[in-house]
């Protein structure tokens, strides 16, 4: 099966794969940046402005990276002491991908490297506390999910992980790593979950039966059951979002909303709410204006 970037076309002497532009598509952590500031979406998906990963982010990376390997075991070696096994090797792989990851450690003492890798360890300890994945068998771990709503407007994302049950009724759940408090990421939590309960219900066309955030933080999980007028009230949500982004988009009228969140921001040294100039205004950009980044998937 060709995936979603790839059009295969046969022709007489050979199957030719041809890679095609992807489309421009809204993912839950752009839709929730323009929410949140329009500004910063702008920055982040039309501008691409780089930003430095925190050592947290990292962390979080790592964690979901440990446990999809912990998934890909038998159910009877996923124990503790497994994943803290996998912890090496996982982060060895993410660093020969990114190798502008490790610069966040140049300089430091071997000791606060190991001090990180121990408070990945507290996470994976913290997710253990919460349910054991050894009577799990997940559908899928970083499963990419793509759907076109008929209005037209393009969802994309990745779940980390999907559990059907024997009944077929679907579970979403969504490991958070982040140290930003519970309360300030909730919401946001929330939406990105019922924007892929959106996605699965139009996908496969069944409501998932529960949406689970597992806090590894602060060791809580958080369940919620949506219904399907809920869902298409949050389907026009999205679609309501992405028109006012592609509105945006061609005039670069993207304002500023300063709040709280701000503390999180990379980009004060550009935005006008401190002081900053904003770059000339790029144009629209084709494609993918509303990718994530692995980061975004590990907030
Ligand atoms: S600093 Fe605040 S207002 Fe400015 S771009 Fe970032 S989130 Fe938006």
């Amino acid at each position: 099966m060709p995936d979603a970037d790839t059009v295969t076309t046969d022709t007489p002497a050979a199957a030719v794969a041809t890679e095609v532009r992807r489309r421009p598509a809204l993912s839950p952590s752009r839709a929730s940046d323009f929410k949140q500031c329009p500004l910063l979406y702008r920055f982040r998906a039309v501008d691409r402005l780089p930003e430095v990963p925190t050592k947290a982010q990292l962390r979080g990376t790592l964690v979901h990276s440990v446990l999809e390997r912990l998934f890909a075991l038998p159910a009877a070696e996923r124990v503790p002491a497994q994943a803290r096994e996998l912890l090496g090797p996982a982060w060895t792989d993410l660093s020969a991908d990114r190798p502008e990851w490790t610069e966040l450690f140049d300089g430091e003492k071997p000791d606060d490297h190991a001090e990180w890798l121990r408070s990945a360890e507290k996470l994976l300890d913290a997710y253990f506390e919460l349910e054991d994945p050894r009577r799990l068998e997940p559908e899928a771990c970083e499963l990419h999910v793509e759907i076109e709503l008929g209005s037209g407007v393009l969802l994309r994302g990745y779940i980390d992980r999907l559990d059907v049950a024997p009944t077929g009724e679907i579970r979403v759940v969504d490991y958070k790593t982040g140290a930003a408090p519970r309360e300030i990421g909730e919401a946001k939590a929330m939406f990105q979950m019922k924007f892929y309960a959106v996605v699965l219900w139009r996908l496969r066309g069944i409501v998932p039966r529960q949406l689970k955030l597992m806090y590894l933080t602060d060791g809580q999980s958080l369940a919620y059951t949506p219904d399907e007028a809920e869902l298409l009230r949050f389907e026009r949500t999205l679609e309501a979002i992405w028109q006012a982004i592609l509105k945006a988009g061609k005039t670069g009228d993207f304002r500023a909303n300063k709040s709280k969140l701000c503390n999180w921001c990379d980009h004060q040294a550009h935005c006008p709410e401190y002081g900053g100039t904003p770059p000339a205004y790029p144009g629209w950009p084709e494609p993918d204006a509303g990718d994530e980044t692995p980061l975004d998937r590990a907030d």
